[in-house]
């Protein structure tokens, strides 16, 4: 099975029922969920690919800010969540993928309320570092 990580980031965690709902009627198998606080060192740890760009410092804060809902999503889940949730920005997601779920519960480049791994190493990678964060919270 192709699993996903996907994250109700904190700008979305009061819509994180109806998210779920969605992702339930969309098809995906909920392999794992939980609910866990990332420390700002955890947040930068996810996103160290990120380290070093004007907006890091903020998006460690944004992630930390509250608590997030990963799930570990399978069946083909890495592309077609991807999909789902449409652009990184959910500002122009609004006009050029009004359907998607960024548009819907995000409102910036930076607050845009889901993340989904982009590939099968990120994916795994991810899963373990989510994992690991949720043990140590
Ligand atoms: P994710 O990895 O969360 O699924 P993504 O793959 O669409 O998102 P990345 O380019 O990996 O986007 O960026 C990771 C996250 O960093 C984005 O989801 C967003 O929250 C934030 N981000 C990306 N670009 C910017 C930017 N220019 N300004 C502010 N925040 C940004």
């Amino acid at each position: 099975v192709e699993r996903t990580l996907a994250i109700v980031k904190p700008d979305a965690i009061h819509k994180s029922e109806e998210i779920e709902d969605i992702i339930l009627r969309s098809g995906f198998a909920i392999l794992q969920k939980r609910r866990v606080h990332l420390t700002p060192e955890q947040a930068s740890d996810f996103y160290a690919e990120h380290y070093g760009k004007m907006f890091f410092p903020s998006l460690v804060a944004y992630m930390s800010s509250g608590p997030v809902w990963p799930y570990v999503e399978g069946d083909q889940a890495i592309s077609y969540w991807r999909e789902l949730i449409g652009p990184t920005n959910a500002l122009k997601a609004r006009q050029t993928h009004p359907d998607c779920l960024r548009a819907v519960y995000g409102t910036d480049d930076q607050r845009n309320a889901l993340h989904g791994s982009d590939s099968f190493s990120s994916s795994e990678k991810e899963i373990s570092s989510v994992g690991q964060a949720a043990k140590d919270y």
